[in-house]
């Protein structure tokens, strides 16, 4: 990649300090799996990369029973292997699973997953690509060209692990220069395809993810072209927690994960359908039909109600 400066920081003050002495062009590179795509179709063009590869204290993890405590840098391939997620926290071990490939997964990590950037089928594509066809609003044009020129983006957030960590009800920690702050990991995401992520604050790096919500009944699919690599067209994960609460969250077809909470005998499968379908902005960016899509959002909720009735 050509950039100006290249930053290893042993340690995450290291790390904040540097993306504070860098506002506005710096990236945080982790595995590299997205950042990398995204240079070569010349969609980002980063003057300082923090590489958070050397930092010991990100890789650690953690799981006491009911406990689970990972740090960002732990990689999608451990997450696949871990004995004790597939115990206690399956619905894990199952999304990570589903995502990329084997040689993808031993790079790619779960804070690069957390901020995987949206997906578009009309704005992620080649420098060349896109070209030829003109520009949107997530680029340099003034309109969103999948919906036939209106004002907002629509872009997909594609993560396969947010909607089960969400349908976790885990949390995150967040270090900034100015402290560690806690958050739902729900509350990262934005739904605008423009701005797409909460801004952490200034530095601010994910530092842990955590849960101790280990679910009765866990549900997890993920529609896609191909099974050896494609993103997601939709993805569904589901869990009931000890205390019957139902949480349903959608990934894929909307620009944030939509979650559904609810308790399990609150709900009917026609009004869990209905809240889910009137959440999601699904816009036709995407290779499977806008309606194919749709239709699915039907038929996954419909399995995962069966699975759990
Ligand atoms: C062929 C291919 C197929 C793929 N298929 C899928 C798929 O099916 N599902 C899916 O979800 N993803 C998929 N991906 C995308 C990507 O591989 C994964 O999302 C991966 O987990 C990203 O992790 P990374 O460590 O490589 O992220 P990076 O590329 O290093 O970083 C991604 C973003 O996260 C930010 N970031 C990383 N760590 C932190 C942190 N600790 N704090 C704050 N910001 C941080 C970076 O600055 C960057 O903006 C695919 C990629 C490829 C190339
Ligand atoms: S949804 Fe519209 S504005 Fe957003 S990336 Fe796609 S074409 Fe561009």
């Amino acid at each position: 990649m050509s950039t100006s400066s290249y930053f290893l920081p042993g340690t995450i003050d290291e790390a904040v300090s540097l993306a504070k002495a860098h506002p506005n062009d710096h990236v945080f590179y982790a595995g590299g799996t997205d950042i990398q795509l995204h240079v070569k179709q010349r969609l980002i063009k980063p003057n300082t990369i923090i590489d958070l590869t050397a930092i010991e204290s990100l890789k650690s993890v953690s799981i006491q029973k009911k406990n689970m405590k990972l740090g960002t840098m732990v990689t999608l391939d451990q997450i696949v292997k871990n004995p004790d997620i597939q115990k206690f926290y399956p619905i894990l071990a199952e999304a990570a699973k589903s995502i990329a490939t084997p040689v993808i997964r031993k790079s790619a990590t779960l804070g690069g997953n957390l901020k995987v950037s949206n997906r578009c089928s009309f704005y992620n594509q080649s420098f060349d690509w896109r070209q030829s066809v003109g520009s949107c609003l997530k680029d340099t044009g003034d309109i969103c060209q999948v919906t036939g020129g209106l004002n907002h983006c629509y872009s997909r957030n594609v993560s396969d692990l947010v909607p089960a960590l969400i349908a976790l009800n885990a949390r995150i920690m967040v270090q900034t220069s100015t402290g560690i702050n806690e958050m739902p990991l729900i509350d990262l995401y934005v739904p605008d395809g423009l701005i797409v992520h909460t801004p952490l604050g200034v530095g601010g790096i994910i530092t842990e993810i955590f849960t101790s919500d280990e679910p009765s009944k866990w549900w997890f699919k993920k529609l896609r072209l191909r099974k050896s690599l494609d993103f997601t067209s939709l993805t569904v994960a589901a869990t009931v927690n000890k205390k019957d609460v139902l949480r349903v969250c959608v990934n894929g077809v909307s620009m944030a994960p939509v979650l559904v909470e609810t308790g399990i005998n609150d709900v009917t499968l026609e009004g869990l359908i209905l809240q889910v379908k009137r959440a999601c902005k699904t816009v036709d960016n995407d290779y499977m039909p806008l309606k194919y899509r749709r239709e699915m959002i039907s038929a996954f909720i419909t399995d995962c109600w069966n699975t759990f009735h």
